[in-house]
């Protein structure tokens, strides 16, 4: 073994194994498999399938689960829904949150299977799952995974983010909105052309840390210096006082016609667009332990 492969294993080893690498390929793989079920309304026979799968991963991954049910009021009447919530506890006594969605919009008539509107975050936060199993943080680990998202009829107040809106009030009520060091939120992000806004609702200086680390790791071209603002997961934790950010790619095809449509399909994708947003929130979760 060289000697200096055998220096780095050693740290490793003084440090907790192993340091986490995230893998495009691997969030593009887990992004297919939660596509295979299908159109993913909140309230669908297989968003609760979707759900059942998640768990399950997220537990063989080592990871403790939270429950966190709850019935939304929807313009269609009161619904059972329910975020997946997966957890690792640090030392700190502060939380660093990692959120996205896995419902995909309700569209009557249409098979809407949202391969990036839905299915990019839960993909991506899944292979976060995978390359954060064995390594140790100082901070509270939350991956959530929110239902509702997709407004059941038009977008309001009170129709859409039903997940986020749901958790932050139950989190404000238990007094760990203080505890939260940062909570970012990812939304389609799997685009191969992939132009990620600085949404203008986020945190500043979360953004700024963000992008900071993008042109660090060679990725600046894919973190646009374009503003944007965009209602989101993040928006009800902002609201409270929370530091937090949307990491969203809103131009999805030319005009962005590929949103809330059929084509919205698999083959828009790619690993490396899911890997740079990927390795991009690694680096961050190292820098805001530092
Ligand atoms: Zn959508």
């Amino acid at each position: 073994m060289p000697r200096l492969e055998a220096i780095l294993i050693l740290g490793w080893v003084v440090a907790g194994c192993c340091p986490a690498q995230f893998s495009g390929a691997g969030a593009l793989e887990y992004t297919r498999k939660v596509v295979e079920f299908g159109p993913r309304p909140p309230g669908s026979k297989a968003l609760s399938e979707l759900r059942g799968y998640l768990k399950k991963e997220l537990r063989s991954l080592g990871w403790q689960m939270v429950e966190d049910r709850f019935t939304a009021s929807t313009p269609l009447g009161l619904m059972a829904m329910e975020n997946i919530m997966a957890f690792r506890r640090g030392k700190s006594g502060k939380a660093v949150v990692f959120t996205g969605h896995y419902d995909t919009k309700r569209m009557p008539g249409v098979h809407f299977v949202g391969a990036n509107d839905g299915g990019s975050s839960t993909g991506l936060l899944l292979e976060l799952a995978r390359a954060l199993r064995r390594a140790q943080s100082r901070h509270d680990v939350y991956l959530v995974f929110f239902d509702g998202e997709e407004a059941l009829e038009h977008w309001s107040a009170t129709d859409g983010l039903h997940g986020s809106r749901h958790l932050a009030a139950r989190w404000q009520r238990e007094g760990k909105l203080e505890r939260i060091e940062a909570l970012i939120n990812v939304d389609m992000i799997g685009d191969r052309e992939l132009g990620i806004l600085r949404e203008t609702n986020s945190s500043r200086e979360l953004v700024s840390l963000i992008w900071g680390v993008a042109a660090d790791l060679g990725y600046g071209s894919r973190f646009l210096a374009e503003y944007g603002a965009i209602e989101d997961d993040h928006m009800p934790f902002v609201r409270l006082g929370v530091k937090a950010c949307d990491l969203i790619d809103f131009d999805y095809g030319p005009g962005n016609q590929y949103w809330h449509s059929e084509e919205d399909t698999m083959d828009k994708l790619s690993a490396a667009s899911l890997e740079a947003v990927g390795r991009v929130l690694l680096e961050t979760l190292k820098r805001l332990e530092r």
